[in-house]
Protein backbone atom coordinates (compact mmCIF):
# COMPACT_ATOMS: atom_id res chain seq x y z
CA UNK A 1 0.00 0.00 0.00
CA UNK A 2 1.19 3.62 -0.97
CA UNK A 3 2.03 5.76 2.13
CA UNK A 4 -0.46 8.04 3.26
CA UNK A 5 1.18 11.51 1.98
CA UNK A 6 1.69 10.09 -1.90
CA UNK A 7 -1.99 8.96 -1.71
CA UNK A 8 -2.79 12.07 -0.62
CA UNK A 9 -0.83 14.15 -3.23
CA UNK A 10 -1.96 12.16 -5.78
CA UNK A 11 -5.75 11.87 -4.80
CA UNK A 12 -5.50 16.14 -4.85
CA UNK A 13 -4.08 15.79 -8.35
CA UNK A 14 -6.64 13.69 -9.69
CA UNK A 15 -9.24 15.69 -7.91
CA UNK A 16 -7.56 19.00 -9.60
CA UNK A 17 -7.67 17.09 -13.40
CA UNK A 18 -11.39 16.15 -12.54
CA UNK A 19 -12.46 19.52 -11.81
CA UNK A 20 -10.33 20.74 -15.25
CA UNK A 21 -12.10 18.47 -17.46
CA UNK A 22 -15.06 19.22 -15.95
CA UNK A 23 -14.90 22.89 -16.51
CA UNK A 24 -14.00 22.78 -19.47
CA UNK A 25 -16.08 19.74 -20.66
CA UNK A 26 -19.23 22.42 -19.31
CA UNK A 27 -18.35 24.97 -20.91
CA UNK A 28 -16.98 23.17 -24.86
CA UNK A 29 -19.42 20.66 -24.95
CA UNK A 30 -22.49 20.47 -22.59
CA UNK A 31 -24.69 17.81 -23.30
CA UNK A 32 -21.39 15.02 -23.24
CA UNK A 33 -21.69 16.24 -18.71
CA UNK A 34 -23.87 16.01 -16.59
CA UNK A 35 -24.62 19.62 -15.88
CA UNK A 36 -28.67 18.87 -15.55
CA UNK A 37 -28.75 16.74 -18.53
CA UNK A 38 -31.91 14.80 -18.52
CA UNK A 39 -30.90 11.50 -19.54
CA UNK A 40 -33.96 9.97 -21.23
CA UNK A 41 -32.15 8.23 -23.77
CA UNK A 42 -28.51 7.58 -23.96
CA UNK A 43 -26.62 9.70 -25.82
CA UNK A 44 -23.46 8.25 -26.40
CA UNK A 45 -22.82 8.13 -30.38
CA UNK A 46 -23.71 5.07 -32.45
CA UNK A 47 -20.00 4.66 -33.73
CA UNK A 48 -18.86 5.47 -29.71
CA UNK A 49 -15.44 4.59 -28.92
CA UNK A 50 -15.90 1.54 -28.74
CA UNK A 51 -14.24 0.42 -32.06
CA UNK A 52 -11.34 1.77 -30.71
CA UNK A 53 -10.76 -0.51 -27.63
CA UNK A 54 -12.29 -3.30 -29.61
CA UNK A 55 -9.02 -4.88 -30.79
CA UNK A 56 -7.40 -3.91 -27.07
CA UNK A 57 -9.91 -6.05 -25.45
CA UNK A 58 -9.69 -8.71 -27.78
CA UNK A 59 -5.96 -8.80 -27.22
CA UNK A 60 -6.38 -8.80 -23.18
CA UNK A 61 -4.81 -11.63 -21.36
CA UNK A 62 -7.97 -12.98 -19.42
CA UNK A 63 -8.91 -15.77 -17.24
CA UNK A 64 -12.70 -15.88 -18.16
CA UNK A 65 -13.73 -14.40 -21.44
CA UNK A 66 -15.50 -10.95 -23.47
CA UNK A 67 -18.14 -11.65 -25.28
CA UNK A 68 -19.03 -9.08 -27.97
CA UNK A 69 -22.42 -10.96 -29.72
CA UNK A 70 -23.91 -12.81 -26.74
CA UNK A 71 -25.05 -9.37 -25.15
CA UNK A 72 -28.69 -9.56 -25.26
CA UNK A 73 -29.57 -10.40 -21.77
CA UNK A 74 -27.42 -7.93 -20.64
CA UNK A 75 -29.73 -5.27 -20.97
CA UNK A 76 -32.62 -6.47 -19.37
CA UNK A 77 -33.45 -6.46 -15.79
CA UNK A 78 -36.20 -7.42 -13.58
CA UNK A 79 -38.32 -3.67 -13.60
CA UNK A 80 -38.56 -4.94 -17.55
CA UNK A 81 -38.51 -1.12 -18.73
CA UNK A 82 -34.94 0.10 -19.69
CA UNK A 83 -33.14 -1.58 -21.85
CA UNK A 84 -30.10 -0.09 -22.96
CA UNK A 85 -27.50 -2.72 -25.08
CA UNK A 86 -23.51 -3.16 -24.23
CA UNK A 87 -21.11 -3.86 -26.63
CA UNK A 88 -19.67 -6.42 -24.85
CA UNK A 89 -20.08 -8.99 -21.75
CA UNK A 90 -17.34 -9.60 -19.33
CA UNK A 91 -17.63 -13.42 -18.14
CA UNK A 92 -14.46 -13.37 -14.91
CA UNK A 93 -13.32 -16.03 -13.81
CA UNK A 94 -10.83 -13.65 -11.26
CA UNK A 95 -10.61 -10.61 -9.86
CA UNK A 96 -7.20 -10.03 -12.55
CA UNK A 97 -10.05 -9.78 -15.35
CA UNK A 98 -12.03 -6.94 -13.79
CA UNK A 99 -8.85 -4.94 -12.87
CA UNK A 100 -7.21 -5.65 -16.04
CA UNK A 101 -10.74 -4.52 -18.27
CA UNK A 102 -10.62 -1.30 -16.12
CA UNK A 103 -7.54 -0.34 -16.22
CA UNK A 104 -7.37 -0.81 -19.84
CA UNK A 105 -10.32 1.75 -20.37
CA UNK A 106 -8.71 3.99 -17.27
CA UNK A 107 -5.45 4.10 -19.40
CA UNK A 108 -7.21 4.84 -22.37
CA UNK A 109 -8.83 8.44 -20.24
CA UNK A 110 -11.12 10.67 -21.76
CA UNK A 111 -10.43 9.56 -25.38
CA UNK A 112 -13.04 6.65 -25.17
CA UNK A 113 -16.19 6.73 -23.75
CA UNK A 114 -16.91 3.14 -22.88
CA UNK A 115 -18.36 2.64 -19.08
CA UNK A 116 -18.48 -0.42 -17.21
CA UNK A 117 -21.21 -2.29 -15.29
CA UNK A 118 -21.27 -4.66 -12.93
CA UNK A 119 -24.71 -6.79 -13.05
CA UNK A 120 -25.08 -9.06 -10.23
CA UNK A 121 -28.70 -10.95 -10.45
CA UNK A 122 -29.93 -8.22 -12.42
CA UNK A 123 -32.94 -7.24 -10.55
CA UNK A 124 -32.56 -3.72 -11.01
CA UNK A 125 -35.55 -2.01 -11.53
CA UNK A 126 -34.05 0.38 -13.96
CA UNK A 127 -31.34 0.03 -15.95
CA UNK A 128 -28.94 0.36 -13.25
CA UNK A 129 -27.17 -2.74 -13.86
CA UNK A 130 -26.77 -1.47 -17.76
CA UNK A 131 -24.49 0.11 -19.39
CA UNK A 132 -25.33 1.68 -22.70
CA UNK A 133 -22.19 0.50 -25.79
CA UNK A 134 -20.26 0.07 -22.87
CA UNK A 135 -19.26 -3.50 -20.62
CA UNK A 136 -21.27 -5.13 -18.47
CA UNK A 137 -19.48 -7.56 -15.96
CA UNK A 138 -21.42 -10.78 -15.25
CA UNK A 139 -20.61 -10.91 -12.22
CA UNK A 140 -22.15 -14.29 -11.44
CA UNK A 141 -19.39 -16.15 -13.15
CA UNK A 142 -16.77 -14.52 -10.79
CA UNK A 143 -16.81 -17.74 -7.96
CA UNK A 144 -13.66 -16.55 -5.91
CA UNK A 145 -12.83 -16.92 -3.36
CA UNK A 146 -14.74 -20.33 -3.11
CA UNK A 147 -16.95 -19.70 -0.06
CA UNK A 148 -14.93 -19.68 3.16
CA UNK A 149 -16.07 -20.13 6.85
CA UNK A 150 -14.93 -18.90 9.79
CA UNK A 151 -16.55 -19.89 13.56
CA UNK A 152 -15.04 -18.06 16.93
CA UNK A 153 -16.36 -15.34 18.52
CA UNK A 154 -17.25 -13.31 15.04
CA UNK A 155 -17.99 -16.14 12.95
CA UNK A 156 -17.88 -14.49 9.01
CA UNK A 157 -17.87 -16.16 5.54
CA UNK A 158 -15.60 -15.12 3.07
CA UNK A 159 -17.68 -14.74 -0.21
CA UNK A 160 -17.64 -13.49 -3.51
CA UNK A 161 -19.40 -10.45 -4.51
CA UNK A 162 -21.20 -12.35 -7.45
CA UNK A 163 -22.63 -14.92 -5.18
CA UNK A 164 -26.30 -14.73 -4.62
CA UNK A 165 -27.23 -14.82 -0.75
CA UNK A 166 -29.55 -17.76 -1.36
CA UNK A 167 -26.25 -19.90 -1.96
CA UNK A 168 -24.64 -18.54 0.99
CA UNK A 169 -27.65 -19.39 2.84
CA UNK A 170 -27.57 -22.99 1.82
CA UNK A 171 -23.31 -22.79 2.85
CA UNK A 172 -23.26 -21.62 5.98
CA UNK A 173 -26.38 -24.05 7.34
CA UNK A 174 -23.58 -26.81 6.63
CA UNK A 175 -21.52 -25.01 9.80
CA UNK A 176 -24.93 -24.61 11.85
CA UNK A 177 -24.77 -20.47 11.06
CA UNK A 178 -26.18 -17.87 8.89
CA UNK A 179 -25.62 -14.32 7.64
CA UNK A 180 -27.89 -11.64 10.73
CA UNK A 181 -29.53 -9.79 8.41
CA UNK A 182 -31.53 -10.47 4.71
CA UNK A 183 -33.68 -9.17 2.00
CA UNK A 184 -37.14 -10.36 1.23
CA UNK A 185 -36.02 -12.10 -2.08
CA UNK A 186 -32.31 -14.36 -1.79
CA UNK A 187 -31.67 -14.50 -5.22
CA UNK A 188 -30.00 -11.36 -5.33
CA UNK A 189 -25.94 -10.80 -5.47
CA UNK A 190 -23.64 -9.97 -2.29
CA UNK A 191 -22.57 -6.66 -4.60
CA UNK A 192 -26.04 -6.13 -5.92
CA UNK A 193 -27.67 -5.44 -2.01
CA UNK A 194 -24.39 -4.40 -0.57
CA UNK A 195 -24.50 -1.37 -3.11
CA UNK A 196 -28.09 -0.35 -1.92
CA UNK A 197 -28.81 -1.31 1.69
CA UNK A 198 -30.18 -4.70 2.19
CA UNK A 199 -33.27 -4.16 3.99
CA UNK A 200 -35.79 -6.83 5.95
CA UNK A 201 -37.60 -7.63 8.93
CA UNK A 202 -34.22 -8.23 10.72
CA UNK A 203 -32.75 -4.59 10.17
CA UNK A 204 -34.44 -3.06 13.07
CA UNK A 205 -32.51 -5.41 15.25
CA UNK A 206 -28.75 -5.90 13.00
CA UNK A 207 -29.38 -2.78 10.75
CA UNK A 208 -29.46 -3.52 6.79
CA UNK A 209 -27.02 -5.68 5.17
CA UNK A 210 -24.32 -3.13 4.52
CA UNK A 211 -24.03 -2.61 8.52
CA UNK A 212 -23.07 -7.04 8.90
CA UNK A 213 -20.07 -6.64 6.49
CA UNK A 214 -16.57 -6.93 8.40
CA UNK A 215 -14.15 -6.31 4.92
CA UNK A 216 -14.94 -6.13 1.21
CA UNK A 217 -12.47 -6.08 -1.68
CA UNK A 218 -13.17 -3.54 -4.47
CA UNK A 219 -11.26 -2.53 -7.74
CA UNK A 220 -11.85 0.96 -8.46
CA UNK A 221 -12.32 2.99 -11.67
CA UNK A 222 -9.07 2.99 -11.82
CA UNK A 223 -8.63 -0.95 -12.09
CA UNK A 224 -6.87 -1.00 -8.61
CA UNK A 225 -7.57 -3.74 -6.50
CA UNK A 226 -8.26 -2.78 -2.53
CA UNK A 227 -8.99 -4.21 0.36
CA UNK A 228 -10.88 -2.02 2.86
CA UNK A 229 -12.81 -2.09 6.23
CA UNK A 230 -13.30 -0.26 8.76
CA UNK A 231 -9.83 0.18 10.07
CA UNK A 232 -7.92 -0.25 6.07
CA UNK A 233 -9.46 2.31 3.55
CA UNK A 234 -12.23 3.05 5.57
CA UNK A 235 -13.83 5.78 3.49
CA UNK A 236 -13.48 3.72 0.20
CA UNK A 237 -15.15 0.88 2.80
CA UNK A 238 -18.04 3.49 3.82
CA UNK A 239 -18.25 4.53 0.15
CA UNK A 240 -19.08 1.46 -1.44
CA UNK A 241 -21.87 0.11 1.41
CA UNK A 242 -25.09 1.53 -0.16
CA UNK A 243 -22.26 3.25 -2.94
CA UNK A 244 -24.44 2.37 -5.94
CA UNK A 245 -21.42 0.64 -7.53
CA UNK A 246 -20.31 4.21 -8.41
CA UNK A 247 -16.49 4.03 -6.37
CA UNK A 248 -15.81 0.72 -7.23
CA UNK A 249 -16.88 -3.20 -8.13
CA UNK A 250 -16.73 -4.89 -4.63
CA UNK A 251 -15.57 -8.56 -5.96
CA UNK A 252 -15.10 -10.46 -2.06
CA UNK A 253 -17.24 -9.54 1.20
CA UNK A 254 -16.51 -10.77 4.46
CA UNK A 255 -20.23 -11.51 5.48
CA UNK A 256 -20.80 -11.84 9.74
CA UNK A 257 -23.07 -14.45 10.48
CA UNK A 258 -25.06 -16.01 13.78
CA UNK A 259 -26.11 -19.40 14.94
CA UNK A 260 -28.85 -20.68 12.87
CA UNK A 261 -31.56 -21.56 13.91
CA UNK A 262 -33.67 -24.39 12.44
CA UNK A 263 -37.43 -23.40 12.46
CA UNK A 264 -39.67 -20.55 12.66
CA UNK A 265 -43.20 -19.11 13.92
CA UNK A 266 -44.71 -17.15 11.41
CA UNK A 267 -47.65 -14.59 12.50
CA UNK A 268 -50.00 -12.64 11.21
CA UNK A 269 -52.69 -10.01 12.15
CA UNK A 270 -54.54 -7.73 11.15
CA UNK A 271 -55.48 -3.75 12.09
CA UNK A 272 -58.25 -1.74 11.19
CA UNK A 273 -56.72 1.83 12.97
CA UNK A 274 -53.50 3.14 11.64
CA UNK A 275 -52.16 4.81 14.58
CA UNK A 276 -52.34 1.37 16.94
CA UNK A 277 -51.13 -0.62 13.91
CA UNK A 278 -47.70 1.84 14.15
CA UNK A 279 -47.68 2.03 17.35
CA UNK A 280 -47.43 -1.68 18.16
CA UNK A 281 -44.61 -2.17 15.19
CA UNK A 282 -42.85 1.04 16.72
CA UNK A 283 -42.97 -0.86 20.27
CA UNK A 284 -41.69 -4.08 18.72
CA UNK A 285 -38.88 -2.69 17.23
CA UNK A 286 -37.89 -0.76 20.52
CA UNK A 287 -38.03 -3.83 22.68
CA UNK A 288 -35.38 -5.94 23.42
CA UNK A 289 -37.06 -8.93 24.10
CA UNK A 290 -39.55 -8.96 20.69
CA UNK A 291 -40.13 -11.21 17.52
CA UNK A 292 -36.65 -11.99 15.32
CA UNK A 293 -38.13 -10.17 12.25
CA UNK A 294 -40.58 -7.28 12.22
CA UNK A 295 -42.52 -6.34 8.52
CA UNK A 296 -46.09 -5.09 7.66
CA UNK A 297 -48.31 -4.81 4.60
CA UNK A 298 -51.07 -2.38 3.61
CA UNK A 299 -54.32 -3.94 2.25
CA UNK A 300 -56.43 -1.64 0.45
CA UNK A 301 -59.96 -2.97 -0.57
CA UNK A 302 -59.40 -6.55 -1.24
CA UNK A 303 -62.21 -9.54 -0.32
CA UNK A 304 -61.19 -12.56 0.27
CA UNK A 305 -57.91 -11.84 1.77
CA UNK A 306 -57.80 -14.35 4.42
CA UNK A 307 -58.72 -17.09 2.15
CA UNK A 308 -55.64 -16.40 0.19
CA UNK A 309 -54.12 -16.96 3.22
CA UNK A 310 -55.23 -20.47 4.32
CA UNK A 311 -52.32 -21.77 1.76
CA UNK A 312 -49.61 -21.29 4.17
CA UNK A 313 -51.35 -19.83 7.78
CA UNK A 314 -53.88 -21.38 9.57
CA UNK A 315 -56.45 -18.79 11.58
CA UNK A 316 -55.75 -19.34 15.03
CA UNK A 317 -59.67 -19.27 16.00
CA UNK A 318 -60.91 -20.91 12.42
CA UNK A 319 -64.75 -19.90 13.38
CA UNK A 320 -64.25 -16.54 14.45
CA UNK A 321 -61.63 -15.99 11.09
CA UNK A 322 -64.54 -17.19 9.24
CA UNK A 323 -66.83 -14.55 10.41
CA UNK A 324 -64.06 -11.72 9.73
CA UNK A 325 -65.65 -9.62 6.54
CA UNK A 326 -62.99 -6.73 5.72
CA UNK A 327 -65.74 -4.43 4.06
CA UNK A 328 -64.01 -2.64 1.94
CA UNK A 329 -61.81 -1.45 4.75
CA UNK A 330 -58.22 -0.17 4.44
CA UNK A 331 -56.29 -3.02 6.75
CA UNK A 332 -53.06 -3.44 7.99
CA UNK A 333 -51.16 -6.67 9.06
CA UNK A 334 -48.26 -6.73 10.83
CA UNK A 335 -46.70 -9.48 10.08
CA UNK A 336 -43.65 -11.05 12.81
CA UNK A 337 -41.35 -14.27 12.70
CA UNK A 338 -40.18 -15.92 16.16
CA UNK A 339 -36.74 -18.24 15.28
CA UNK A 340 -36.32 -21.50 17.10
CA UNK A 341 -34.77 -24.82 17.87
CA UNK A 342 -37.09 -28.06 17.82
CA UNK A 343 -35.49 -28.34 21.51
CA UNK A 344 -37.63 -24.65 22.37
CA UNK A 345 -40.82 -25.98 20.78
CA UNK A 346 -42.70 -26.07 23.94
CA UNK A 347 -42.06 -22.95 25.66
CA UNK A 348 -41.78 -21.09 22.16
CA UNK A 349 -45.72 -20.74 22.33
CA UNK A 350 -45.31 -19.36 25.76
CA UNK A 351 -43.19 -16.67 24.61
CA UNK A 352 -45.19 -16.12 21.77
CA UNK A 353 -48.48 -15.77 23.58
CA UNK A 354 -46.42 -13.29 26.06
CA UNK A 355 -45.38 -11.09 23.06
CA UNK A 356 -48.76 -10.79 21.26
CA UNK A 357 -50.60 -10.00 24.49
CA UNK A 358 -48.92 -6.78 24.45
CA UNK A 359 -50.21 -5.62 20.86
CA UNK A 360 -53.54 -4.44 19.48
CA UNK A 361 -54.64 -6.28 16.73
CA UNK A 362 -58.28 -7.51 15.48
CA UNK A 363 -58.18 -10.40 17.41
CA UNK A 364 -60.34 -12.42 15.81
CA UNK A 365 -57.10 -11.95 12.59
CA UNK A 366 -54.61 -14.50 14.12
CA UNK A 367 -53.12 -16.74 11.61
CA UNK A 368 -49.61 -18.82 12.51
CA UNK A 369 -47.65 -21.09 10.56
CA UNK A 370 -44.96 -23.01 11.40
CA UNK A 371 -41.99 -23.43 8.43
CA UNK A 372 -38.70 -24.16 8.38
CA UNK A 373 -35.97 -21.15 8.17
CA UNK A 374 -34.87 -21.93 5.22
CA UNK A 375 -38.06 -21.94 3.49
CA UNK A 376 -39.43 -18.97 5.97
CA UNK A 377 -35.99 -16.98 4.15
CA UNK A 378 -36.45 -18.03 0.76
CA UNK A 379 -40.49 -17.22 0.72
CA UNK A 380 -40.71 -15.04 -2.46
CA UNK A 381 -38.88 -17.54 -4.14
CA UNK A 382 -42.10 -19.91 -3.70
CA UNK A 383 -44.13 -17.00 -4.78
CA UNK A 384 -41.76 -15.77 -8.07
CA UNK A 385 -42.08 -20.16 -9.06
CA UNK A 386 -46.09 -19.53 -9.05
CA UNK A 387 -45.99 -16.21 -10.85
CA UNK A 388 -43.08 -17.48 -13.55
CA UNK A 389 -45.90 -20.32 -13.98
CA UNK A 390 -48.47 -17.83 -14.80
CA UNK A 391 -45.95 -15.81 -17.30
CA UNK A 392 -46.30 -13.15 -14.57
CA UNK A 393 -42.58 -12.87 -13.70
CA UNK A 394 -41.03 -10.82 -16.74
CA UNK A 395 -43.22 -8.30 -16.51
CA UNK A 396 -42.59 -4.54 -16.29
CA UNK A 397 -42.12 -3.58 -12.40
CA UNK A 398 -42.94 0.17 -11.58
CA UNK A 399 -41.63 -0.31 -8.39
CA UNK A 400 -41.46 2.77 -5.57
CA UNK A 401 -39.71 1.79 -2.24
CA UNK A 402 -39.72 5.51 0.07
CA UNK A 403 -38.29 5.89 3.85
CA UNK A 404 -40.69 7.88 5.52
CA UNK A 405 -39.47 9.62 8.82
CA UNK A 406 -41.84 8.72 11.65
CA UNK A 407 -43.35 12.14 12.44
CA UNK A 408 -44.70 11.90 8.76
CA UNK A 409 -45.64 8.60 8.76
CA UNK A 410 -49.31 9.33 9.68
CA UNK A 411 -49.61 12.16 7.30
CA UNK A 412 -48.55 10.34 4.41
CA UNK A 413 -50.90 7.08 5.46
CA UNK A 414 -53.53 9.27 5.62
CA UNK A 415 -52.85 11.03 1.77
CA UNK A 416 -51.20 8.10 0.61
CA UNK A 417 -53.37 5.11 1.69
CA UNK A 418 -57.02 7.22 2.23
CA UNK A 419 -56.80 9.56 -1.28
CA UNK A 420 -54.20 8.26 -4.18
CA UNK A 421 -54.18 4.67 -4.08
CA UNK A 422 -57.94 3.15 -4.48
CA UNK A 423 -56.65 -1.04 -4.27
CA UNK A 424 -53.91 -2.87 -3.88
CA UNK A 425 -54.55 -5.01 -6.71
CA UNK A 426 -51.08 -3.74 -8.80
CA UNK A 427 -48.93 -5.86 -6.09
CA UNK A 428 -47.82 -6.01 -2.14
CA UNK A 429 -47.71 -2.77 -0.59
CA UNK A 430 -44.78 -3.57 2.52
CA UNK A 431 -44.41 -0.82 5.58
CA UNK A 432 -42.71 -1.39 8.55
CA UNK A 433 -40.41 1.09 10.70
CA UNK A 434 -36.47 1.10 10.83
CA UNK A 435 -34.60 1.71 13.81
CA UNK A 436 -31.21 4.01 12.66
CA UNK A 437 -29.46 3.90 15.88
CA UNK A 438 -28.41 0.63 14.95
CA UNK A 439 -27.56 1.62 11.14
CA UNK A 440 -24.02 2.19 10.73
CA UNK A 441 -23.08 5.99 9.81
CA UNK A 442 -21.02 6.96 7.40
CA UNK A 443 -22.11 4.75 4.43
CA UNK A 444 -23.09 6.27 1.13
CA UNK A 445 -27.15 5.04 2.01
CA UNK A 446 -29.13 8.35 2.54
CA UNK A 447 -32.15 8.33 5.12
CA UNK A 448 -34.35 10.82 6.15
CA UNK A 449 -33.39 12.50 9.52
CA UNK A 450 -35.21 11.09 12.17
CA UNK A 451 -33.96 7.68 14.32
CA UNK A 452 -37.07 6.05 13.41
CA UNK A 453 -38.49 5.72 9.84
CA UNK A 454 -40.70 3.55 7.29
CA UNK A 455 -39.61 2.08 4.36
CA UNK A 456 -42.61 2.09 1.98
CA UNK A 457 -42.21 0.10 -0.72
CA UNK A 458 -45.12 -0.08 -3.64
CA UNK A 459 -44.30 -3.84 -5.32
CA UNK A 460 -46.61 -3.02 -8.75
CA UNK A 461 -46.26 -5.63 -11.12
CA UNK A 462 -47.46 -4.31 -14.80
CA UNK A 463 -49.75 -7.33 -15.40
CA UNK A 464 -51.13 -7.31 -19.35
CA UNK A 465 -54.86 -7.04 -19.38
CA UNK A 466 -57.25 -8.63 -21.74
CA UNK A 467 -57.34 -6.13 -24.12
CA UNK A 468 -53.91 -5.68 -24.08
CA UNK A 469 -52.89 -2.87 -21.86
CA UNK A 470 -49.93 -3.66 -18.66
CA UNK A 471 -51.19 -0.55 -16.91
CA UNK A 472 -47.31 0.88 -16.71
CA UNK A 473 -48.16 4.55 -17.59
CA UNK A 474 -51.07 4.35 -14.89
CA UNK A 475 -48.55 2.96 -11.83
CA UNK A 476 -46.24 5.39 -12.88
CA UNK A 477 -48.41 8.24 -12.47
CA UNK A 478 -49.79 6.85 -9.39
CA UNK A 479 -45.97 6.55 -8.33
CA UNK A 480 -45.92 10.26 -9.51
CA UNK A 481 -48.70 11.46 -7.38
CA UNK A 482 -46.75 10.13 -4.27
CA UNK A 483 -43.69 11.43 -4.77
CA UNK A 484 -45.46 14.88 -5.67
CA UNK A 485 -47.23 14.76 -1.96
CA UNK A 486 -44.18 14.07 -0.75
CA UNK A 487 -42.64 17.11 -2.07
CA UNK A 488 -45.47 19.59 -1.42
CA UNK A 489 -46.17 18.38 2.25
CA UNK A 490 -42.52 18.00 2.90
CA UNK A 491 -42.50 14.86 4.44
CA UNK A 492 -38.78 14.53 4.45
CA UNK A 493 -38.91 11.46 2.31
CA UNK A 494 -35.73 9.73 0.81
CA UNK A 495 -35.80 7.22 -1.82
CA UNK A 496 -34.57 3.91 -1.43
CA UNK A 497 -33.33 2.15 -4.63
CA UNK A 498 -33.56 5.57 -5.66
CA UNK A 499 -33.45 6.87 -9.68
CA UNK A 500 -33.49 9.71 -10.61
CA UNK A 501 -32.53 11.86 -13.95
CA UNK A 502 -30.72 14.49 -13.16
CA UNK A 503 -28.14 15.24 -11.30
CA UNK A 504 -29.85 18.05 -9.71
CA UNK A 505 -32.33 15.34 -8.42
CA UNK A 506 -29.38 13.74 -7.00
CA UNK A 507 -28.29 16.35 -5.69
CA UNK A 508 -31.42 17.23 -3.46
CA UNK A 509 -31.00 12.94 -2.62
CA UNK A 510 -28.08 13.32 -1.06
CA UNK A 511 -28.60 16.61 0.44
CA UNK A 512 -25.36 16.91 2.91
CA UNK A 513 -23.56 13.91 2.12
CA UNK A 514 -23.70 14.71 -1.70
CA UNK A 515 -20.48 16.75 -1.49
CA UNK A 516 -18.35 13.25 0.24
CA UNK A 517 -20.52 11.31 -2.36
CA UNK A 518 -18.68 13.39 -5.65
CA UNK A 519 -15.23 13.61 -3.84
CA UNK A 520 -15.68 10.03 -3.18
CA UNK A 521 -16.19 9.93 -7.05
CA UNK A 522 -13.33 11.85 -8.08
CA UNK A 523 -10.98 9.74 -5.57
CA UNK A 524 -12.11 5.95 -6.89
CA UNK A 525 -13.62 7.01 -10.49
CA UNK A 526 -12.14 9.67 -11.50
CA UNK A 527 -13.24 9.23 -15.46
CA UNK A 528 -16.79 8.25 -13.67
CA UNK A 529 -16.48 4.65 -15.76
CA UNK A 530 -18.39 2.70 -13.24
CA UNK A 531 -22.15 2.06 -12.78
CA UNK A 532 -23.61 4.44 -15.34
CA UNK A 533 -26.99 3.01 -15.40
CA UNK A 534 -27.29 5.26 -12.12
CA UNK A 535 -27.26 8.52 -14.51
CA UNK A 536 -25.53 10.76 -11.73
CA UNK A 537 -22.13 11.31 -13.25
CA UNK A 538 -21.22 11.52 -16.87
CA UNK A 539 -18.12 9.78 -18.36
CA UNK A 540 -15.37 12.00 -18.60
CA UNK A 541 -15.08 12.29 -22.50
CA UNK A 542 -12.46 14.71 -24.39
CA UNK A 543 -13.96 17.43 -26.86
CA UNK A 544 -14.12 15.84 -30.09
CA UNK A 545 -14.03 17.26 -33.56
CA UNK A 546 -17.66 17.43 -35.07
P1 LIG B 1 -28.09 -5.81 -9.98
O1 LIG B 1 -29.45 -5.40 -10.32
O2 LIG B 1 -27.42 -6.70 -10.93
O3 LIG B 1 -27.19 -4.53 -9.68
C1 LIG B 1 -27.70 -3.47 -8.88
C2 LIG B 1 -26.71 -2.31 -8.82
O4 LIG B 1 -25.57 -2.71 -8.09
C3 LIG B 1 -26.21 -1.87 -10.18
O5 LIG B 1 -25.92 -0.51 -10.14
C4 LIG B 1 -24.95 -2.66 -10.35
O6 LIG B 1 -24.05 -2.05 -11.25
C5 LIG B 1 -24.43 -2.67 -8.93
N1 LIG B 1 -23.66 -3.86 -8.63
C6 LIG B 1 -24.00 -5.15 -8.81
N2 LIG B 1 -23.03 -5.94 -8.37
C7 LIG B 1 -22.05 -5.14 -7.92
C8 LIG B 1 -20.78 -5.36 -7.36
N3 LIG B 1 -20.30 -6.56 -7.16
N4 LIG B 1 -20.04 -4.29 -7.01
C9 LIG B 1 -20.49 -3.03 -7.20
N5 LIG B 1 -21.69 -2.77 -7.74
C10 LIG B 1 -22.45 -3.81 -8.09
N6 LIG B 1 -33.88 -4.92 -1.59
C11 LIG B 1 -33.89 -4.85 -0.26
O7 LIG B 1 -33.11 -4.10 0.32
N7 LIG B 1 -34.75 -5.61 0.48
C12 LIG B 1 -35.60 -6.49 -0.08
O8 LIG B 1 -36.33 -7.17 0.61
C13 LIG B 1 -35.59 -6.61 -1.49
N8 LIG B 1 -36.40 -7.48 -2.11
C14 LIG B 1 -36.37 -7.58 -3.46
C15 LIG B 1 -37.20 -8.51 -4.09
C16 LIG B 1 -37.18 -8.64 -5.46
C17 LIG B 1 -38.09 -9.64 -6.12
C18 LIG B 1 -36.34 -7.81 -6.23
C19 LIG B 1 -36.34 -7.91 -7.72
C20 LIG B 1 -35.53 -6.87 -5.62
C21 LIG B 1 -35.54 -6.76 -4.23
N9 LIG B 1 -34.72 -5.84 -3.58
C22 LIG B 1 -34.72 -5.77 -2.22
C23 LIG B 1 -33.88 -4.90 -4.33
C24 LIG B 1 -32.50 -5.48 -4.53
O9 LIG B 1 -31.79 -5.48 -3.33
C25 LIG B 1 -31.72 -4.64 -5.53
O10 LIG B 1 -32.43 -4.47 -6.71
C26 LIG B 1 -30.38 -5.28 -5.82
O11 LIG B 1 -29.56 -4.36 -6.46
C27 LIG B 1 -30.54 -6.47 -6.70
O12 LIG B 1 -29.37 -7.27 -6.67
P2 LIG B 1 -28.76 -7.81 -8.01
O13 LIG B 1 -27.73 -8.78 -7.62
O14 LIG B 1 -29.81 -8.28 -8.93
O15 LIG B 1 -28.08 -6.47 -8.52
Amino acid sequence: MKSPPVVFTKQKTMLLKFIVVLLAGCSIKKSNFFCNYPFATPEVSPHSSFSVIHSSLEELKLDGYLNFTNIDHAAKDFGNRYHFLPSAVLYPTSVSDISSTIKLIYDMGTSSEITVAARGHGHSLQGQAQAYQGIVINMESLRVPRMSFQGGEKPHVDVSAGELWINVLHESLKYKLAPKSWTDYLHLTIGGTLSNAGISGQAFRYGPQINNVYNLEVVTGKGEVITCSEDQNADLFNGVLGGLGQFGIITRARIALEPAPKMVKWIRVLYSDFPTFISDQEHLISSEDSFDYVEGLVIINRDGLLNNWRSTFSPKDPVQASQFKSEGRTLFCLEVAKYFNPEEADTMDQKIDSLLSKLNYIHTTLFLSEVSYVNFLDRVHISEMKLREKGLWDVPHPWLNLLIPKSKIHEFATEVFGNILTDTSHGPILIYPLNKSKWKNGTSLVTPKENVFYIVAFLNSAIPSPGGKDGVEDILSQNTKIINFCERAKIGMKQYLPHYSTQEEWKAHFGSQWEVFAKRKSLYDPLAILAPGHRIFKRLVALQSP
